[in-house]
């Protein structure tokens, strides 16, 4: 902010100097200027304070690290996994899927999401 601060201190040695010299137009346009910059160096701090915001949202929205499709199933750039394609495709959730039992596999399917309960081969 030491950029504005410096302009309205600019402002401010240009409004002595002109109570000293000049016209009273100019004095008061020069006073109007001053009390339009504290306008505007209010303005730059809510603008700051609304991007802090917003940047901090636009993280938390963010998607997380690249994710892979392999056999039907989801997986992170890095190899963690595996999570549930539909889960993931509709709300963007990683859900990780849990394992059947090796003896009900052949009848149930290898997998099954804990949030939707689909069922992967
Ligand atoms: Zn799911």
């Amino acid at each position: 902010m030491s950029i504005i601060s410096d302009v309205i201190d600019l402002a401010a040695r240009a409004k002595k100097q002109a109570d000293e010299l000049a016209g009273i137009e100019l004095k008061e346009t020069i006073a109007e200027l001053r009390g339009k910059l504290l306008d505007l160096k209010e303005e730059i701090l809510a603008l700051r304070e609304e991007n802090t915001d917003l940047k901090a949202e636009k993280a938390k929205l963010a998607l997380p690290a690249e994710v892979v499709k392999k056999d039907g199933l989801c997986y992170k750039a890095d190899g963690n996994g595996p999570y549930c394609t539909h889960c993931y495709e509709t709300r963007g959730d990683l859900i990780s899927v849990v394992e059947f039992p090796k003896n009900v596999q052949r009848l149930a399917g290898k997998w099954r999401c804990p949030s939707c309960t689909t069922k992967y081969a």
